[in-house]
């Protein structure tokens, strides 16, 4: 015994890991500490009181992220090492065109996507598995401050002291809610504001069925509609639940969003639809550590992301999905900005 202690103390004195400190434990922060733990004494601080961030489950649905696309290979080598299982978006039968002057079916030109198995929440619980030390929950950064060779944070419970510090905050975020001393040069302050949150506007709603009864009916529950409230309907269906999800349109105008989501259902699917087991819904504008007041403009398309930036002479990194050049916004961006951080660190 005495053996095996007096080893490890020996070898922690001679290899003494630089502190490295991770503000955020969505995909990016999560992904960034486990390919960093083992060169690094890695912190990861959390402000809500669970992991995920925008990757969130509500009873087995997905109420964030949903898909994957073939060509993002960084995500689908991870599932795959992970050991998680992906199974094809249901897209067979006809399509809903949800018109003012009535209801049309149309074969739409589909694109393949995939959902994880047993919903997409597998992935950030499979990464929190190989972490070595547990997240730090509900503790929000507050402020960076620059000290001879290290950087102190301020939480809204503790202050730490590190060597290095990531911020994988959507970049909004990152200049509305923490402080820096010294100050952020005006023009990356300016820079950050300027970069939208992907999704940061949705609201996203899952209804759920005793039954898939579109499937029945030769349709594949993908719908678009210009008079809402959802914008988008698609299947939602996991292992044991029959579901629809959609996206509220933006310009959508109602008093209760249950009834008229129910409402526009039956419009579409007739009185079947009236028989909804559950609605879950999310409005990602009012997930404060999410979006911020300028997320609620919703955008008219994907914008271009990615930017290499740092503060304090480096020490601060920011990174997260909106860093990354290529797939900036979804799960891939954050896996690639994950990467891209630990071959500079490592
Ligand atoms: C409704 C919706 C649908 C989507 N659909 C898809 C899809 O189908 N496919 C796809 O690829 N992508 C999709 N996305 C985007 C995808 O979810 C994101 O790309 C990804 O989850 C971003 O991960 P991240 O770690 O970079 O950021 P985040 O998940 O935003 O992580 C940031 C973390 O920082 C935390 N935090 C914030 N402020 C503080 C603070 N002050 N102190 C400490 N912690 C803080 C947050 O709580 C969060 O955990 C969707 C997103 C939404 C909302």
């Amino acid at each position: 015994m005495f053996y095996l202690s007096h080893m490890i103390i020996g070898y922690n004195d001679g290899m003494k890991k630089k502190k490295l400190l991770i503000i955020g434990a969505g995909l990016s922060g999560l992904y960034s500490a486990v390919l960093l733990q083992d060169s690094y004494e890695v912190t990861v601080v959390e402000a809500r009181e669970r992991t995920g961030g925008r990757i969130m489950g509500m009873d087995g649905h997905d109420i964030g992220p949903s898909w994957v696309w073939p060509h993002q290979k960084n995500i689908l080598q991870l599932i795959k090492t992970l050991g998680l299982e992906l199974f094809p978006q249901y897209t067979e039968g006809h399509a809903l065109y949800d018109a003012p002057d009535g209801v049309q079916r149309f074969a739409p030109s589909t694109s393949t996507s995939y959902r994880i198995k047993g919903g997409i929440g597998q992935l950030v619980n499979a990464l929190e598995k190989r972490l070595n030390k547990p997240v730090n929950l509900s503790e929000k950064a507050l402020s960076l401050t620059e000290t001879n060779e290290m950087v102190v944070l301020k939480t809204t419970a503790k202050t730490y002291e590190a060597d290095r510090v990531i911020s994988t905050l959507p970049p909004r975020l990152t200049v509305d809610n923490i402080e820096y001393f010294p100050a952020l040069p005006e023009a990356l302050h300016t820079q950050f504001q300027n970069i939208p949150t992907w999704m940061g506007y949705s609201v996203k709603c899952v209804i759920e069925y005793p039954e898939a009864f579109w499937r029945e009916e030769g349709l594949s529950g993908f719908a678009v509609s210009h008079v809402g409230p959802l914008g988008e309907i698609h299947d939602a269906c996991t292992e044991d639940k029959a579901a629809l999800f959609g996206f509220v349109h933006s310009y959508a105008k109602f008093e209760n969003l249950e009834e008229a989501v129910i409402e526009q259902l039956i419009r579409l699917h007739g009185r079947n639809a009236a028989k909804a087991s559950k609605i879950y819904f999310v409005d990602w504008k009012k997930e404060t550590y999410t979006s911020t007041a300028l997320d609620a403009m919703p955008l008219q398309e994907h914008p271009s992301y990615g930017f290499d930036a740092t503060h304090f002479e480096g020490k601060v990194i920011f990174s997260g999905t909106e860093s990354a050049f290529r797939e900036g916004g979804y799960l891939e961006g954050a896996i690639t900005s994950a990467m891209g951080l630990a071959s500079n660190l490592l």
